[in-house]
């Protein structure tokens, strides 16, 4: 591989073959975009705009979580900022996401904002659902192309048992609304547990499919100190198994630019995914980085290495600082993770919700 980025911005090189930081151009990424020191272009952010939410899901959060105060979240404004400044540095999808990022308040403010920046052309949003019947007419307008909506019951009072306080018929009609508003490729998120779930399998694709809906099934991962994962943990395998003894299974090549990888079944549109951090890391291809409602930049879901860019946003009114150390951060993006080492003692102390899914 050749080194193309010997630009007066960059970090030290890495042991890779690549210089991290911006490419200068021309070359194999287009000049002006992030690269990391393993070749990869970043053209991807999720940005969490707050780590509260309605729900309290077993595998995300703890039972008592205490929520950072608000002096300690970027303002919206920041999270304006930061989007910004990554869009100048050639990042075209942006994930909107938290917490839940619907409860936050004025979050329509600045989903309108990130929906006119010039630039970015993929803006898009992970939600539980819970508040989509008020704004799917509002974010659509606002310009956001798709959502993802987590859904892994259809069981109300299993529904409520695994978000601890989520009502299943609000979500229910957050999907309706989402498909009234005339969103397409909406997709389902469902978290796949051994023994609190997996009989629903079946029915959950049946459900996107009358819907006209996509779903993905996420192997869950170790984010946080939650007891007894290993006990709930299920592959994408064994569930792709066992729904191709109710679906014929084609495989796709098609990419939602995320890590799912993805199933067609005749006569429907929808697609049905998997997301297999454990079975199959997609690290070879990642496209992102992660910012949390914090404001700290992280380069990998799965680690604990984080750049925090809260107090350069503060210190800097002009982004110069902020677009440096984005650009810095490109030497600590690492190779990959390894969440199936320790699944009950994880290594990264992180909950998804503050990280941002
Ligand atoms: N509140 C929104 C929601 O639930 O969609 C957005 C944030 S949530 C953290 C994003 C995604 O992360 C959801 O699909 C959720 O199921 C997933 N998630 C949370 N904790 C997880 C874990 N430990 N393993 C796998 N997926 C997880
Ligand atoms: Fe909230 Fe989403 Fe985490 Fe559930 S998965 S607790 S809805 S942030």
């Amino acid at each position: 591989m050749q080194n193309e980025t010997p630009s007066s911005e960059l970090t030290s090189a890495g042991p890779a073959d690549f210089r991290p930081g911006i490419v200068p151009g021309p070359g194999k990424h287009k000049a002006g975009t992030l690269l990391d020191k393993y070749g990869r272009r970043i053209t991807y952010i999720r940005l969490s705009i707050t780590d509260r939410c309605d729900f309290r899901c077993t595998y995300c959060m703890a039972e008592n979580m205490s929520f950072l105060p608000r002096r300690e979240v970027m303002s919206l404004e920041e999270c304006l900022r930061v989007a910004e400044v990554f869009v100048g540095l050639g990042v075209t999808k942006l994930r909107v996401t938290g917490g839940e990022p619907l409860v936050r308040k004025d979050a329509m403010w600045l989903i309108e904002r990130l929906g006119a920046l010039p630039g970015l052309e993929n803006l898009v949003l992970t939600t539980n659902g819970s508040q989509l019947e008020r704004f799917a007419v509002p974010l659509r307008a606002a310009g956001v192309k798709r959502i993802n909506i987590s859904l892994d019951s259809l069981n109300p009072e299993r529904f409520r048992k695994i978000t601890r306080i989520g009502e299943l018929s609000k979500v229910l009609q957050g999907i309706q609304a989402a498909r009234d508003a005339g969103f397409a490729r909406t997709k389902l998120n469902a978290v796949m547990m051994r023994g609190v779930n997996d009989d629903e399998f079946v029915d959950l694709v049946r459900f996107a499919i009358d819907h006209e809906l996509d779903i993905s099934f996420i192997e869950e991962m170790p984010l946080g100190e939650i007891q007894g994962r290993r006990n709930t943990y299920i592959s994408s395998e064994e569930t792709r198994e066992l729904l191709a003894g109710h679906f014929e299974l084609l495989p796709s090549t098609e990419n939602s630019g995320g890590p799912a990888r993805y199933w067609r079944t005749p006569g429907s549109e929808s697609r049905i995914g998997f997301i297999s951090p454990h079975s199959h890391n997609f690290c070879d291809t990642c496209n992102r980085v992660r910012i949390t409602a914090k404001g700290e930049l992280y380069p990998c879901l799965g680690q604990n290495d984080a750049v925090n860019l809260l107090p350069i946003l503060r210190a800097d009114n002009d982004n110069a600082g902020v677009r440096q150390s984005i650009v810095d951060s490109m030497g600590i993006k690492p190779y990959g993770h390894d969440f199936t080492r320790q699944m009950d003692a994880p290594q990264v102390v992180r909950f998804m919700s503050m990280t941002g899914g």
